[in-house]
């Protein structure tokens, strides 16, 4: 039983996932793994602790899978802020976030821009079975 935190690419940027991934991870203290394929079919990167391979570690005692949203560690939020918003700066397509319980699916896809989704995870308020869909707010700064 896993919690996985899923940034889905779009196929532009997946030729760079390794890159983005090691700079995400060098930035934010969090670790990020390529999954070449992920649960959409879109190659994906996997944020989780250093040295964990689900997202488990982020997870406060209170998390319930069955809540809305998902209680976590207060340690992790600024690292995830900081990985969206590192993620932002490098996906050119954008990319899509979730938070989801292994066997869970999202039960609605949620438009947001970088700033708010950091907001969200810096207040513990992150939605579990929700698809966050980032569209890039700095068209070329690269
Ligand atoms: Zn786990």
């Amino acid at each position: 039983m896993c919690l996985f935190l899923t940034v889905h690419l779009w196929p532009s940027d997946a030729p760079f996932a390794e890159r983005i991934a090691r700079a995400v991870a060098a930035e934010s203290g969090l670790a990020a793994h390529v999954a070449e394929r992920g649960p959409s079919g879109r190659a994906a990167l996997m944020i989780s602790e250093t040295g964990h391979g689900c997202a488990c570690s982020l997870l406060a005692d209170s998390a319930d899978w069955n809540a809305a949203t998902w209680d976590m560690w207060p340690k992790v939020l600024p690292e995830l802020a900081k990985a969206l918003h590192g993620l932002d700066t490098r996906c050119r397509g954008g990319f899509d976030l979730d938070a989801l319980w292994i066997g869970d699916a999202p039960r609605a896809t949620v438009t947001v821009t970088v700033k708010d989704l950091a907001r969200l995870v810096l207040r513990g308020q992150l939605g579990n079975k929700i698809r966050y869909r980032v569209q890039r707010t700095m068209p070329s700064a690269k």
